[in-house]
């Protein structure tokens, strides 16, 4: 649930994801990079670190991070990838793999993933199966990292086939979530992270949802109720990862909107211009709250208030939403197909039987799926 009140401006506030043997913390507010060096030398005393970036975050932070790593006593080496979704690739995977080789990381040793969810994913599993398992470090750049991607030790690359599905668990060391990085965030991807934010008052938190719907301007801005909002998220992901951290039960309701988005993506191409991944979670969110109600399971006034919240902070609800269309239902089920959330067959979804009360719904009808997107294309 809710954690009462935002945290004062200026300080950092911890949460611990209770993994036993894989424990770690993530140090949530504004201005925690500046203790990334301290922090991170803890980890490995003298060693060395590869710090994985893209070219945009390196340019804006990789050199800071850099010289703060060797004030600590640790020896970094960065190492940058192209911006863009494009990245969770093989040929990238391949050349981050070989530039970690060739700073001659050793087990004793650490990866740095400085940037968003498309780094973090990158770097994480680079991490994973070079030398078989190095220990990284989070420092994730765009909300969404901070929010959702960061915490929890799924790592991965696409596939022709599908989105993540080459991959890995992986638990980070550590994460570290300076919230100021995030004022040099466009305001699409602030937004887009702010979807992720928003999941986790509709999977089981109706109060969180409230006060983001009180809240959400500020949020936006740089004061307490962002690292308030940061901070309620991460509890709330360490929360599930604590219990289900292989996604045998429960940690699939974080999932909410994402069987629909992922189709979205790839219908879409990957391309980050037409739709980045939290707007097709916005989206994805919006037709999961109104499937359910077409199914008689959530009340119309929930879907609406969903829909109505996400388009009030400009984010897309609507299959109409995304520039250049889709495609038809059947594309789109035939791409949820491919998803990994399938078993056997069945289309699993998230639903919800209103606001803060999701569930998983095994064994949804295909058909059913495909006569609601025929009814949304048709803008029902
Ligand atoms: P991203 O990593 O592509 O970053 C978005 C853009 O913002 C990039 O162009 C990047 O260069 C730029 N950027 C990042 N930080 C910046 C900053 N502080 N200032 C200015 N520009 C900055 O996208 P994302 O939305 O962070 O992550 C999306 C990815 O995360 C997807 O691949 C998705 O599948 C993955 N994801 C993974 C998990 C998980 O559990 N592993 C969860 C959710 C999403």
């Amino acid at each position: 649930m809710t954690q009462a009140k935002p945290a004062p401006s200026g300080a950092l506030q911890t949460v611990h994801v209770a993994l036993g043997a894989r424990a770690y913390d993530i140090v949530i507010g504004r201005g925690a990079l500046a203790e990334a060096g301290s922090r991170i030398a803890q980890l490995a005393p003298g060693g060395k670190a590869a710090i994985v970036t893209d070219a945009r975050v390196g340019a804006l932070y990789g050199q800071r991070l850099a010289d703060d790593l060797s004030r600590a006593g640790l020896r970094p080496t960065l190492v940058s990838v192209p911006p863009g979704e494009g990245s969770k690739s093989f040929p990238r995977l391949i050349e981050v793999c070989d530039a970690i080789l060739a700073a001659r990381i050793e087990r004793g040793d650490l990866v740095v993933a400085l940037g968003g969810g498309v780094i973090g994913d990158l770097a994480g599993f680079a991490a994973a199966i070079t030398r078989r398992g190095l220990r990284f470090v989070q420092i994730p750049t765009t909300l969404l990292a901070q929010v959702d991607s960061s915490v929890g030790g799924k790592t991965g690359i696409n596939s022709a086939h599908g989105k993540n599905l080459v991959g890995a668990f992986h638990q980070p060391s550590l994460v570290i979530a300076d919230t100021a990085l995030l004022d040099s965030l466009s305001e699409r991807e602030f937004r887009a992270g702010y979807a992720e934010v928003v999941k986790y008052g509709l999977i089981d938190d109706p109060a969180f949802f409230a006060w983001c719907e009180t809240n959400a301007e500020a949020i936006f801005g740089p004061g307490p109720a962002r690292d308030h909002a940061v901070a309620v998220s991460c509890r709330a992901k360490a929360a599930v990862v604590a219990r289900d951290e292989r996604e045998d039960g429960d940690r699939a309701l974080l999932n909410l909107g994402h069987t629909f988005a992922h189709a979205l993506e790839r219908a879409t191409g990957y391309d980050g211009s037409r739709l980045v991944h939290g707007e097709a979670v916005a989206i994805g969110m919006a037709l999961a709250f109104r499937f359910s109600a077409m199914q008689g399971l959530c009340p119309q006034e929930d879907a609406a208030r969903v829909g109505v919240h996400l388009a009030s902070l400009g984010l897309p609800t609507r299959l109409q939403d995304v520039p250049g269309g889709i495609g038809t239902a059947e594309t789109l089920v035939e791409a949820m197909a491919q998803d990994k959330k399938v078993k056997r067959g069945e289309l699993t979804f998230i639903l919800a039987r209103g606001i803060g009360r999701s569930f998983i719904a095994r064994g949804v009808a295909a058909a059913d799926v495909r006569d609601f997107l025929v009814g949304e294309l048709a803008g029902a």
